[in-house]
């Protein structure tokens, strides 16, 4: 007895005609049944809650953010709240994540939004991207989330599905920084904010749960006929 995912994977993975269209349809499709779309910084879309996801998401887990993201939102639910704490504070917070430097680089990042922008979230990828601990990926988040302008999210997970789909070879450049890769991310992301977020977020589960960085569930997987990853490994399957 196939599960809703499998029953789904099947129907999807029989009729695929241009590239690029196939991949956005069937990933957004297995994302409505089989992605995490509750999780509660996808449900929120204030920028300081989405801002704050993203800083806490950076080189740890799901499940470990989870422990933590709704309780330091309440304790400090604007940018101006969490510049009047102390270090101290907030790692009592974060102690589950375990990284004491989290704790400072959220104070900093909370003193600049208050400092230079009036403890609002501005709307421009470069000045997202300047702010303290904010990187490509989460400025692009809050581009697309807050502000409706759809961006590519790029992240080691995401890169490896899109590298394996359309057979990119790796390369050594920052994925931001990779014209090929950035020219494809970009001609994948659909104009609509919402379809976009929906594919984005729907690329990043089908890599969490999916297209794991070693041993990939390819038969389990929605677009493994476009795939050309799969399509050299078949033998093996
Ligand atoms: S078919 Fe396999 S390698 Fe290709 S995207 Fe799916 S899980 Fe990844």
């Amino acid at each position: 007895m196939l599960s809703a995912c499998g029953e789904l994977v099947l129907f999807l993975n029989c009729c695929g005609r241009d590239v690029i269209g196939v991949f956005r349809r069937r990933v957004v499709e297995w994302f409505r049944v089989c992605g995490d779309r509750e999780l509660p910084w996808r449900v929120r879309s204030d920028g300081w809650a989405v801002l704050i996801a993203g800083v806490l998401l950076k080189r740890t887990t799901v499940k470990q953010v989870l422990k933590v993201y709704e309780e330091f939102l309440k304790r400090f639910p604007t940018p101006s709240a969490l510049a009047r704490a102390s270090e101290d504070e907030v790692w009592l917070l974060l102690k589950p994540l375990g990284l004491r430097h989290r704790a400072r680089q959220l104070i900093e990042l909370a003193r600049a939004l208050v400092e230079r922008f009036g403890g609002a979230i501005p709307c421009s990828f470069e000045e997202l991207k300047s702010l303290p601990g904010v990187g490509s990926y989460t400025a692009s988040e809050v581009m697309l989330r807050v502000c409706r302008e759809p961006a590519p999210l790029l992240d080691t997970n995401t890169v490896r599905v899109v590298r394996r789909v359309f057979g990119i070879e790796p390369s050594r450049s920052n994925s931001y920084e990779d014209s090929t890769l950035l020219g494809l991310a970009k001609e994948l992301t659909p104009k609509d904010p919402s379809e976009a977020e929906e594919l984005a977020y729907g690329v990043m589960d089908l890599a969490r749960k999916v297209c794991k960085a070693r041993s990939p569930l390819c038969l389990e997987c929605p677009v493994k006929d476009i795939c050309k990853w799969f399509s050299t490994q078949k033998a093996q399957y």
